[in-house]
């Protein structure tokens, strides 16, 4: 098919739909290095390499819809991060934004911390050799099952969400007699999210808490009298992609106001404080993320400034990255297979996964980029909309973007920035078949994540 069959939609921004636009790059081809992982480039033919292999070759080998993953840029991460906060505080990558058996190797490998919210993500981790002292449980609503294999592997800490979990942890812990280890996760009252927090947010939310109205207060009251459990501090956790520290610095001054009350009342100084996760990436070029040292030392400056004006000693701090960690170290490689030009509006882009394998875009309005990176393409921007193959017209991947206009059926298209919460909230919607994850690393790639396959999806169906 000759690559100029269709008519173009329209491609300068004086002609644009109404919407939010990010400016078409002035050249397509040149890759905007904020949003794609370090090893990833352009070799002399145009095609996209990463960790030295270029997308073609990957495509063939192991299909497309798929998630590629550079290894050696994970490990940077955690590096950066395991660095930025020195050996006085502590790291705690959030399984839940991406989690496997390679995954939990290298986060031990690289001395970071894992934070589990499901007996599904504790197995994965113990199963691939996490030390359980380095491992956090969290959620809402952990099952006592749940509970007694964290409290039994010995979990470092099990973070508390309610009253009722008070006790049955500590009711657990007995049993098994032990003592486990404790935090009491707080709503601040504070809500996070890219550009802009609210420092009055109702505590009208499922986690956690509440600070106001004493409810905090009397948890750490219950849990300080129990003889099951050890208290070690407060967690608190604010949002998601978030760029602004001053919702932190709002949350961690009424964390360590509840720190003085605790002491007051008590004469005890809790020792942590854990200030969540929720720090922003890039997904387009109009994101601007800040670098783990500054936002270490942003939180240790707060914390610190806090603690003296309240006559405590620092705690130690904890943070727990997901996002910031895996988010920018994968990116989704997809096939065009349709293309349907209206003209006025936009060009529709189908490719051959979706909503399945990335529901961000439905769920959240995310925004991502998009690049042809099969070949370059000199050919003028045109605008897109990358949707998937199911059957639903919310199933947008990439919902405005610029493509060259010569884009053509078969021309492999990737979506940057997909690492985390793509494969971990991938389903199996239409019976699609959820995509493999590939990790990448010095010209190697192999499979940590394998496809699944139809047999998988019959295997399930009992009936
Ligand atoms: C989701 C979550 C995180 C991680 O959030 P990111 O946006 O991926 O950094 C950390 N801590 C808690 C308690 C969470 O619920």
């Amino acid at each position: 098919m000759s690559r100029s069959a269709h008519p173009a939609g329209p491609r300068h921004a004086d002609v644009l739909p109404e919407g939010h636009y990010i400016a078409p790059a002035t050249d397509l081809n040149v890759l905007d290095e904020k949003v794609w992982s370090r090893t990833v480039t352009r070799d002399q033919d145009g095609a996209l390499t990463v960790g030295g292999i270029e997308v073609a070759r990957l495509a063939e080998e192991f299909g497309t819809p798929a998630y590629f993953l550079d290894e050696s840029d994970f490990r940077a991460r955690c590096r950066a991060w395991a660095d930025a906060f020195g050996p006085d505080a502590d790291v705690f990558y959030a399984g839940k934004a991406f989690l496997s058996r390679a995954v939990v190797r290298w986060l031990t490998e690289e001395g970071l911390n894992l934070d589990v919210c499901s007996g599904g993500e504790l197995t994965t981790a113990l199963d691939a050799g996490m030390p359980a002292d380095r491992i956090a449980f969290h959620g809402n609503n952990k099952t006592v099952a749940e509970i007694e294999r964290a409290v039994e592997a010995g979990v470092g800490r099990i973070v508390l969400d309610s009253f009722q979990e008070i006790v049955r942890v500590s009711h657990t812990a007995q049993r098994l007699g032990k003592r486990q280890r404790v935090q009491i996760r707080v709503t601040v009252g504070v809500e996070a999210h890219t550009h802009e927090f609210i420092a009055t947010a109702h505590e009208d939310q499922k986690f956690g808490i509440a600070l106001a109205d004493g409810q905090a207060a009397e948890a750490v009251r219950r849990a300080l009298t129990l003889d099951g459990l050890e208290l070690i501090g407060i967690h608190s956790h604010i949002g998601s992609q978030i760029f602004d520290m001053a919702g932190f610095e709002v949350s961690a001054r009424r964390v360590v106001q509840l720190l003085a009350a605790v002491r007051d009342e008590h004469g005890v100084e809790l020792p942590e404080i854990d200030l969540g996760g929720g720090l922003g990436i890039a997904y387009t070029s109009e994101d601007d993320p800040r670098e783990p040292h500054e936002i270490a030392k942003a939180l240790s400056d707060i914390v610190t400034r806090e603690c003296e004006s309240a006559g405590l000693a620092t705690p130690r701090i904890s943070v727990e990255p997901g996002r910031a960690i895996v988010g920018p170290t994968a990116f989704t490689l997809y096939e065009v297979g349709t293309i349907k030009p209206l003209e006025g509006l936009r060009t529709y882009v189908s490719v051959d996964g979706g909503m399945s394998d990335n529901i961000r875009t439905a769920l959240y309005d995310a925004e991502y980029s998009v690049a042809l990176v099969s070949r370059s393409s000199d050919a003028e921007p045109m605008l897109v909309r990358v949707v998937g193959k199911h059957c639903e017209s919310g199933d947008i991947v990439v919902k405005d973007a610029f493509l060259p206009a010569d884009l053509a059926p078969g021309d492999l298209i990737a979506v940057p920035a997909t690492g985390a919460y793509c494969r971990s909230m991938a389903s199996n919607y239409n019976h699609a078949l959820r995509p493999p994850v590939v990790a990448v690393r010095d010209g190697r790639a192999r499979v940590i994540v394998r496809r699944e396959t139809e047999e998988d999806l019959l295997r399930l169906d009992v009936g």
